[in-house]
């Protein structure tokens, strides 16, 4: 665990773990019907632990599922900011890569400036199947 949990609420911690757990991407509903076991019922505690998570950048959100996952980045050093991130989800089993590629954000950047656009959050998310949903079609 990261030295930065330390910080986090009980229900911060809680979600992170759930989501860490998760091979799928969660959406706050669903997240909130896993905590209801624990004693947690309101939504809107749920949706503050994910917004403190996501703040810390521990969580990503998937905007095309409208989902959460939790940060896969073993990278420390890279952790101290709210890292941008890519993700490829899977249609097939619904399981969600995140990806790092800084060419991808620099290329952005360099096309926002060529835009004269200010770019103030990047979301870029691959649908497609993953390797073993492709085996499983077998196309
Ligand atoms: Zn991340
Ligand atoms: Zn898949």
């Amino acid at each position: 665990m990261r030295s930065k949990s330390t910080e986090l609420s009980a229900h911060s911690k809680k979600v992170l773990e759930l989501l860490s757990k998760s091979a799928k991407p969660l959406s706050a509903y669903e997240i909130l019907d896993k905590l209801r076991k624990f004693g947690i019922k309101a939504p809107p505690t749920v949706y503050r632990a994910l917004e403190s998570l996501l703040e810390r950048g521990m969580v990503h959100r998937i905007e095309s599922l409208n989902a959460f996952v939790a940060c896969h980045d073993e990278d420390e050093e890279d952790h101290e900011h709210n890292h941008t991130a890519q993700f490829a989800v899977c249609r097939g089993c619904g399981s969600v890569a995140e990806i790092h590629d800084h060419r991808l954000s620099d290329l952005i950047h360099e096309l926002g400036k060529k835009l004269k656009f200010r770019i103030e959050r990047e979301m870029l998310e691959l649908l497609g199947l993953c390797q073993q949903c492709e085996k499983k079609t077998g196309a």
